[in-house]
């Protein structure tokens, strides 16, 4: 077997419209287990991407290849779509009167219903939706349908779960539970997984690699750690996290020493300290985060923001001492 499960070779796709759009001259594989988040704002072309690869789009140019055999288009075949692969999206496309069990049951052939009701129980029971068998789509929250829709999608021995914007529906904690039963659903069966999201939370703590999207172009790829910490773009950087983006004469006004027209860091990377010196910061605002506080800085006439992870050790108008730690670069 080869160890791609996906290959894509320079895919173009240009609507017709008078703007650019799509996805211009994109190329990665992507590995057989992975889970692969594509990361990228409103427009970039991550659907078209998604589509592109499930055979619903037809590329201008390029190619697509499912275990090394072309991917056919949508003019190719009587039914647009691969039979080994499934797509989400945020509509679901559930039966909304038809009860869960039947919804995810429907997928398999009556060839042998004994096997159909196993398959059927044990995606269930991976997707902790085994106690709302009985219930219509109708009678279901929001969350609940799309552990339905993503029972549905791989309980015939889909081997590439495709996932258009998954968690767009569903509240803060229902994501948190959703995005770790995706995580070890994937593990447990060793299905692929290509998830699309503009929100980076859920693509970062997931993905085993990240694509950045931008304009339809692909602009960086990796583990989600090593693009968050040596970003190629700013894009990425504040894509990915709440970066602080200096010109050459703010990042000199701080004492930071830089050759680049652009200063780039992380909150996390200024160094909050106590005592006085001169490089001192007022705090103009202070953001509640949880668990933590996010400050907004500012030093002569320059505004920066720091993480304070012991709360409330500096408050608005206060001044503190703080350095950036590290910081990156751009032209
Ligand atoms: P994303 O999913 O990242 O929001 P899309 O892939 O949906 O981005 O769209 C990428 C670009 O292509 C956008 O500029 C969008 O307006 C354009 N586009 C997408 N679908 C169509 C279409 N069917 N016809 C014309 N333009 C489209
Ligand atoms: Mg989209």
């Amino acid at each position: 077997m080869e160890d791609h499960i996906i290959s894509v070779k320079n895919l173009s796709k240009q609507y017709q419209t008078a703007q650019a759009s799509g996805v211009k001259n994109i190329s990665f594989d992507i590995k057989r287990g992975h889970i692969v988040g594509i990361i990228g704002e409103s427009g970039s072309g991550k659907s078209t991407l998604l589509k592109s690869i499930y055979g619903l789009v037809k590329a201008d140019e390029g190619e697509l290849q499912f275990n090394g055999k072309r991917i056919l288009g949508p003019d190719e075949q009587l039914i647009p779509g691969h039979k080994e692969m499934k797509m989400v999206t945020q509509d679901f496309s559930l039966n909304i009167y038809a009860k869960v069990y039947d919804n995810i049951a429907s997928m398999l052939s009556n060839t042998n219903l004994k096997s159909k009701q196993e398959k059927t129980q044990e995606m269930m029971e991976r997707l902790h939706i085994d106690h709302l068998k009985d219930k219509k789509i109708t009678e279901l929250s929001g969350g609940e349908q799309q552990r339905v829709a993503i029972a549905k999608a791989m309980v015939s021995d889909t081997s590439v779960l495709l996932l258009d914007e998954p968690f767009s529906q569903v509240d803060a904690l229902l994501k948190n539970q959703l995005r770790a039963d995706i995580k070890r659903v994937a593990a447990e069966t060793g299905i692929t997984v290509i998830l699309v999201s503009h929100d980076p939370a859920d693509g970062l703590f997931l993905a085993d690699e990240l694509l950045i999207l931008r304009q339809g172009e692909l602009l960086q790829r990796g583990a989600p750690a090593d693009i968050y910490n040596h970003p190629d773009h700013i894009y990425t950087a504040q894509i990915l996290g709440n970066a602080v983006v200096l010109n050459a004469d703010e990042a000199l006004k701080l004492g930071l020493t830089v050759t680049q027209k652009h200063t780039l860091f992380y909150p996390e990377w200024v160094e909050l300290k106590g005592g006085w010196n001169s490089r001192r910061f007022q705090v103009l605002d202070v953001y509640y985060k949880g668990f933590y506080e996010e400050l907004l800085l500012e030093r002569n006439g320059v505004k920066i923001r720091a993480i304070q992870l012991n709360r409330g050790a500096h408050k608005k108008n206060d001044h503190v001492q703080a350095s950036v730690g590290r910081f990156l670069g751009y032209d």
